[in-house]
C-alpha cells in the first residue's frame, strides 16, 4: 500500500497539532507507525487520501452503527442545514430527541443534551454530588469516561495505552475524591461501600467495559452494584456512551435488566455529529439548571443539525431485528477470528456483547482488567499492522473494543476472516 499522501499530511500535522492529532489514540502510538488520513467513508469502508480502502471496525469509535455516510442520515443533515446551523434558542428537534431517548431508555424520564460524552459524564457526576450532598465518586480501573479531571484516575482507552493512569494537571485533592475498584470484583465493591458508603455520591461504570478492550460484566455484577448503591444512598451511573443503543436498543441496562439512577450517552445519538446526553429520574434531573440549582449549560447543546443526524440514526436502529442481526454478524466475526487464530497456532480469545467485541491475545477467557492488560500486546500490534496492510482497520490499540455496523455484511466479514488467516501467521512470528 502506498501512504505517501498520508505521510506528508502527518508530517505537517505534527508541526501544529500535539502528536499530529486531535485525539490521542488516532496517532498509532500504541501500535507504532503512522496513521492514515481519511478522504471519505462509505458503508463498512474508509478510503484514505492515497486511495487505499479499509474495512472499518472502529466506526468513528462507535457512532457509525448503520455504516458510514448512510443516505437517511446524510439527507436529514442536508435538510436541517438548509434551515440554519445553530439558533441559540430552542428548536423542535430537541423535543423529539428527548421524547425518543426517554421512550427507548425508560430509566431516563428526563434528559439534557450536551456536545460530547465527556460533557455528559462530567455533568452526571456534578448532578450526583449536588443531589446527594456528598463528594466522592467511584469508578473502575480501565474504565474511561472522557477526559474530565475526576475520571483520569486509573482510566482506560488512550490514558491506558499511554500508561498515564493519572494525568499531570489533575490536582491531587480532586483525584483523592475518586475511589477506584477492580471491575467484576464483587467483594472489593462490598468492602469499599462498607468503609466509605456514606461519603459516596455516585458510582460510574461502563456496564460493558469498552475502553480496556471489551469486558462484559460477570453474572449478577451490575445487580450487586445496584444493591450496594441503593443500600448506601449513592447514585448508580451507567456510562452508556459506547453501549447505548448498541448492545441492545435500550442499551446495556435493557440487556442486563438493571436500572441505573443516571445514564450518560454519546456517539450514536449524534449519528457522527458531536453530541452527548445525560438523563435519569425526573426527581434528579429536575435539579439541573434552570429547573434546579445544579448548573450546567452549552452554547451549541441541542444543535439542530446534530439533532437531525441523531434522530435519523435512532430511527434506523429501531428497525425490527436490527440488533439481533448485528449480534449475529459479531458472533460470526468472533468465531471466525478464533478459528483463524487457532489454525495459525496463536492463542486468542474473544468477548462480545451485541455489536461490540474484543480480541485478546491470550488463551484465557478475559473477565478482568488485570487479565486484559496481561495479554500479548506485541502480538496484537503485529496482527494490527498485518490486518491494516490487508485492508482491515482495527482500533489502533490492544485496549479498545471493536464495533460492527449493519453495513458489515457476510461478504465483508468473509473478507476480514480471509485477511485474518494470513495476519495471524504474521502475529505468530
Ligand atoms: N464514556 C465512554 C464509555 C467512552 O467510550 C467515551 C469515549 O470514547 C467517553 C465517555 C467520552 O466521550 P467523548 O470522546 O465524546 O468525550
Amino acid at each position: 500500500m502506498n501512504h505517501d499522501r498520508s505521510h506528508a499530511l502527518f508530517s505537517r500535522a505534527r508541526q501544529l497539532l500535539p502528536g499530529g492529532v486531535n485525539s490521542p489514540v488516532r496517532a498509532f502510538k500504541s501500535v507504532g507507525g503512522e496513521p492514515f488520513f481519511v478522504q471519505r467513508a462509505d458503508g463498512a469502508y474508509l478510503y484514505d487520501v492515497d486511495g487505499n480502502r479499509y474495512i472499518d471496525y472502529v466506526g468513528s469509535w462507535g457512532p457509525m452503527i448503520v455504516g458510514h455516510n448512510h443516505p437517511a442520515v446524510r439527507e436529514a443533515v442536508q435538510k436541517a442545514i438548509a434551515d440554519g446551523l445553530s439558533f441559540g434558542a430552542p428548536c423542535p428537534t430537541e423535543v423529539t430527541m428527548a421524547e425518543t431517548i426517554t421512550r427507548l431508555v425508560p430509566s431516563c424520564e428526563m434528559v439534557r443534551m450536551v456536545n460530547s460524552g465527556t460533557e455528559a459524564t462530567l455533568s452526571a457526576i456534578r448532578l450526583a454530588r449536588g443531589a446527594t450532598g456528598r463528594a466522592k465518586i467511584v469508578k473502575f480501573e480501565g474504565c474511561y469516561h472522557g477526559h474530565g479531571d475526576s475520571f483520569l484516575v486509573k482510566a482506560g482507552s488512550g490514558a491506558l495505552t499511554f500508561g498515564v493512569p493519572t494525568s499531570p494537571g489533575v490536582p491531587k485533592a480532586l483525584a483523592d475524591l475518586t475511589l477506584t475498584l477492580p471491575y467484576n470484583d464483587f467483594d472489593a465493591a462490598t468492602a469499599l461501600f462498607e468503609e466509605s458508603g456514606a461519603e459516596i455520591a455516585g458510582l460510574i461504570i461502563e456496564p460493558v467495559v469498552g475502553n480496556a478492550n471489551c469486558i462484559p460484566p460477570r453474572e449478577g455484577y451490575l445487580q450487586h452494584l445496584r444493591e450496594l448503591c441503593t443500600r448506601h444512598g449513592a447514585l448508580l451511573i451507567f456510562d452508556e456512551v459506547m453501549t447505548g443503543f448498541r448492545v441492545a436498543l435500550g442499551g446495556a441496562q435493557a440487556h442486563y435488566g438493571v436500572v441505573p439512577d443516571l445514564t450518560t450517552f454519546g456517539k450514536i445519538i449524534g449519528g457522527g455529529m458531536p453530541v452527548g446526553a445525560y438523563g435519569g429520574r425526573r426527581e434528579l434531573m429536575s435539579q439541573v439548571a434552570p429547573a434546579g440549582p445544579v448548573y450546567q449549560a452549552g452554547t451549541l447543546s441541542g444543535n439542530p443539525v446534530a439533532m437531525a443526524a441523531g434522530l435519523a440514526m435512532l430511527e434506523l436502529v429501531q428497525a425490527p431485528g436490527f440488533h439481533a442481526r448485528l449480534a449475529a454478524t459479531t458472533a460470526r466475526l468472533c468465531e471466525g477470528l478464533e478459528a483463524a487464530a487457532h489454525e495459525a497456532g496463536v492463542a486468542v480469545t474473544t468477548n462480545r456483547v451485541g455489536a461490540m467485541f474484543g480480541l485478546f491475545f491470550t488463551s484465557e477467557k478475559v473477565e478482568t482488567y488485570a487479565q486484559a492488560t496481561a495479554c500479548d500486546t506485541a502480538a496484537f500490534n503485529r496482527f494490527f499492522h498485518a490486518m491494516l496492510g490487508r485492508g482491515v482497520f482495527l482500533a489502533p490499540s490492544a485496549y479498545e473494543a471493536g464495533f460492527v455496523s449493519s453495513a458489515h455484511d457476510d461478504a465483508v466479514v468473509d473478507a476480514t476472516l480471509e485477511a485474518a488467516r494470513e495476519a495471524f501467521k504474521v502475529a505468530a512470528a
